[in-house]
């Protein structure tokens, strides 16, 4: 392989060709599940087992017909949830791929973001701050380069790298000039080119991260998950109670007839009562969620973090770039000491030379606007420079200038000062000037300079140094447009926005007032921060919500303080130093824009757009989908129960199980409309109008409030009387004539299912009002129309005989349409008294 200074990289299709030689850059390749399990799984879910022995003892009745009839449905079911397990698998897969590390090489000569899995031997990568390194390589080039590669070497200290040009052997294991996978850049930027890839790789070998973690059950799904087993536990019950009563019921037939029946109508009741929809519910709500959040721009890399957010109490977000748009410019300057040209050349020399802080841009278009073009200023010789740290927030740069040493500082005025000296007048009128410069929203740095006399002389760190100050100048950095009507919406559904810069608290607090935060005037300073212990700290930030002048290790402690107060707590950051508060926080959200990859890896959440009404807008779907899965269990424990007590009563009231309302071919009949319209009308529902005005949910609540089951319980008591009473009615005045009353039992239950949803897509909205907001989504008329139109088959054509079932007159279906309003449009008269004693 060439090393030389002069690679451009591979060509596109000499990547390719080296991936079919080499492979991905994967440790392991992804397991594929086979086919046949997954069914084998599907089959062994309870409610399969039933539909299976109700179809053999069809076949050991003698009725082979049914049997099949009852096969081809489980067939049926069998295909939905094969094909929706395929689709969402695609689309968390999907998922995957968009939060899949990516790393930016230079190919066809040209730099490009590629997936890290992609990266093939010969690849030139560029390497910046917050990159996790992907591949090893050498360095060709670098600049300031500096990896921690602990999580090979267990070494915590930070290895500065060179390029190969200027390594000698060493014969350490270890290299110098050589970059490993898995390590982590801290500071600086190289190039490298790729020399192994995937398992070859040094981490690789040892083999960590091979094994992924098992996908753990989200707390929705384990509290569905106790649901279910309770349900089933209670079937269980109901099927040897029906069963033995069946028995006593049909004394007059044969033994082995007896027999049969009586498992028969047990096995419809067990069929009828467990919900196996609750975890297909979970998983389709979450990760279609997950999926329709990726298309607004903000990418869910955990899926139990959907749920989370509907949760979300306190929003701690950076100030520069979330809140503000990152682009700012000169407003302000004034003069401490000296001249104009003087304060503006210095600020210019101040700067990185590759300028890619938007701050550090706006200064360097400053200056060149008044004749010092970044060719003149940087023509000078470099000789050294202080880096600019998050504890220090101030910088230098030492230059050669016509044969003079200067040096060129800038920072935070409090900084700066610190290494200046000036006389008590002096000082007092900066600290006016900066009083007033930050109270106008800006961003106040200190220009400061000094000529030392010799090489000799300069000294070690900035804070040895000792300056002149030249001046101070204020930068704009005005706050997102859509920024202060998003704080109103967050005011108002109970979500505080808590802001956190290393940014003056004056100009913090002058931008929170712009953008209405409450109490905008109340500051916490990170050094007020240090001082406070972690229970006043908690006592604080209930009602603080500004932190100026803060660094990254401080928010691991404010978010601490908020979650011990029982907040649910969203966090933004874009920093290596983030990852930590970021992984602490119940959503982390990273920035896919200027965010480092470690902290993208830290995060649940990765905004792409990296602004702040995308996260207000992420929340508020979180909490349409909690809304929805709420309403989806409580459909699903409506809907059972005509279904269920229908198959409970009957044995009871003696009626003989030929003439039941619902044989077990009915109730998989009746399973086949209930699932789709779980998993794609309820998982459709928009949001309500109100969701933003309540204050959030309240995290330790159960899914299922008593609430909850009391309305779905009597929702479905009356579905039950009004259908089964329909069925009894018409029955026992033509007990020869079980088809008719079935029929009409069935198509109340199946026409109220239509009703239900349009009812309860609100609990408090009147349904002609969600019927508006419904009827712009075809999915939701193709479902309806869909159940209509089964309907219409299965009662009108020759089927219907194969069903056990008959045509309605039109009376009976008029009178089927009335009834079925009925039993789900009561809900109505609730609504309005409620809103009545509101009022
Ligand atoms: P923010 O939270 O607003 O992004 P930063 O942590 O980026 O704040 O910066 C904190 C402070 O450090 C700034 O207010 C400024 O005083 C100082 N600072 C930031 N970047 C530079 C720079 N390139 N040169 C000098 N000072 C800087
Ligand atoms: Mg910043």
């Amino acid at each position: 392989m060439t090393n030389t200074k002069t690679n451009t990289g591979l060509s596109t299709e000499e990547a390719k060709r080296r991936q079919q030689q080499y492979g991905k850059n994967e440790l392991a390749p992804p397991k594929k599940e086979n086919f046949l399990k997954k069914i084998l799984h599907i089959l062994c879910e309870p409610m399969f087992l039933l539909l299976i022995v109700a179809a053999v003892i069809y076949f050991i009745l003698g009725e082979p017909r049914d049997g099949a009839i009852m096969l081809i449905f489980v067939i049926g079911i069998i295909s939905i949830d094969v094909v929706q397990e395929w689709k969402t698998d695609k689309t968390l897969n999907a998922l995957k791929d968009l939060s899949a590390p990516h790393v930016t090489v230079l190919r066809d000569g040209t730099e490009q973001q590629i997936p890290s899995a992609d990266l093939v031997p010969g690849d030139l990568m560029m390497l910046y701050e917050g990159v996790k390194i992907p591949a090893d390589g050498s360095v060709i080039r670098c600049a300031d380069l500096c990896v921690d590669e602990s999580s090979l070497t267990g070494e915590a200290e930070g290895v500065w790298k060179i390029s190969t040009e200027h390594a000698e052997p060493t014969g350490d294991y270890w290299r110098k000039d050589y970059c490993y996978a898995g390590t982590l850049v801290t500071q600086g930027t190289a190039a490298v080119v790729v020399d192994k890839i995937g398992a070859q790789t040094e981490y690789g070998k040892i083999g960590i991260g091979v094994a992924t973690a098992p996908q753990e059950d989200t707390p929705l799904q384990k509290q569905t998950g106790k649901l279910v087993k309770t349900c089933a536990i209670i079937a269980a019950a109901l099927f040897l109670l029906v069963g033995i009563f069946t028995w006593f019921n049909i004394a007059d037939h044969a033994f082995h007839e007896r027999i049969v029946e009586s498992i028969l109508s047990g096995v419809t009741l067990a069929m009828a009562m467990i919900p196996e929809e609750f975890p297909v519910i979970l998983t389709v709500f979450l990760s279609m969620g997950a999926w329709r959040l990726a298309k607004k721009n903000s990418l869910v890399r955990k899926l139990p973090s959907v749920e989370t957010l509907g949760a979300v109490s306190v929003l701690c977000v950076d100030k520069t770039g979330t809140i503000t748009m990152n682009q700012m410019t000169m407003q302000e300057i004034w003069i401490a000491s000296g001249t104009e040209e003087a304060l503006i050349e210095t600020m210019g020399l101040g700067c990185e030379t590759e300028a890619y802080d938007p701050m550090e841009k706006a200064m360097l278009r400053y200056c060149e606007e008044h004749g010092f073009t970044k060719e003149s200023l940087f023509a000078n010789e470099f000789v050294t420079e202080y880096a600019f740290t998050n504890n220090l927030k101030m910088m230098g740069h030492v230059w050669r200038k016509d044969g003079q040493l200067v040096i060129a500082a800038k920072g935070s005025p409090e900084r700066i000062l610190t290494i200046c000296s000036l006389t008590d007048e002096e000082r007092t009128a900066t600290e006016k000037q900066i009083n007033y410069l930050s109270s106008e929203g800006l961003r106040v740095i200190a220009i400061a300079t000094a000529y030392p006399e010799n090489d000799g002389v300069i000294p070690a760190s900035i804070t040895d140094c000792h300056l002149t100050l030249l001046g101070l100048v204020g930068l704009a950095d005005p706050p997102r447009e859509s920024v202060k009507n998003d704080i109103t919406v967050c005011n108002r559904a109970g979500i505080r926005v808590v802001m956190i810069t290393g940014d003056n608290g004056i100009t913090a607090s002058a931008i929170a007032k712009k953008i209405g935060i409450p109490s905008s005037d109340r500051i916490i300073t990170g050094e007020a921060l240090e001082a406070m212990s972690d229970e006043e700290l908690r006592q604080a930030v209930k009602k603080v919500s500004i932190f100026s002048r803060v660094i990254p290790e401080h928010k691991m402690r404010i978010v601490k303080a908020f979650k011990e107060n029982g907040e649910i707590v969203a966090m933004t950051g874009d920093g290596v130093n983030d990852a930590p508060a970021l992984k602490y926080a119940d959503i982390g959200i990273a920035m896919g824009k200027r965010g480092s990859e470690v902290s993208r890896e830290a995060a649940d959440l990765i905004l792409m757009d990296d602004n702040f009404t995308t996260i207000v807008e992420t929340v508020k779907d979180g909490r349409r989908i909690y809304d929805n899965i709420r309403k989806a269990v409580g459909y699903v424990f409506t809907i059972h129960i005509p279904i269920a007590f229908a198959s409970l009563l009957a044995p009871f009231l003696g009626i003989p199980p030929m003439a039941l309302l619902l044989l077990p071919l009915h109730v998989v009949l009746l399973e086949v409309i209930i699932d789709p319209t779980c998993s794609i009308v309820l998982e459709r529902q928009p949001a309500e109008a109100d969701i933003m005005d309540r204050n959030p949910r309240n995290p330790k609540e159960k899914l299922l409030t008593k609430k909850l089951l009391i309305k779905s319980i009597l929702q479905g008591l009356v579905i039950f009387a009004v259908s089964f009473g329909a069925y009894f009615i018409t029955f026992s005045n033509e007990p020869g004539n079980a088809e008719i009353a079935r029929s009409m039992g069935l198509s109340i239950i199946m026409l109220a299912n239509l009703f239900l949803v349009q009812v309860n897509s609100s609990d408090h909205d009147f349904v002609f009002r969600s019927m508006i907001r419904l009827s712009k989504d075809k999915v939701m008329w193709a479902v309806n129309l869909g159940t209509l139109v089964l309907l219409g088959v299965i009662l009108n054509t020759p089927l219907s005989g194969y069903l056990k079932l008959a045509p309605l007159s039109v009376t009976q279906s008029l009178m089927v349409l009335g009834l079925a309003a009925i039993s789900v449009l009561w809900y109505e008269l609730v609504k309005l008294m409620k809103k009545l004693q509101k009022d």
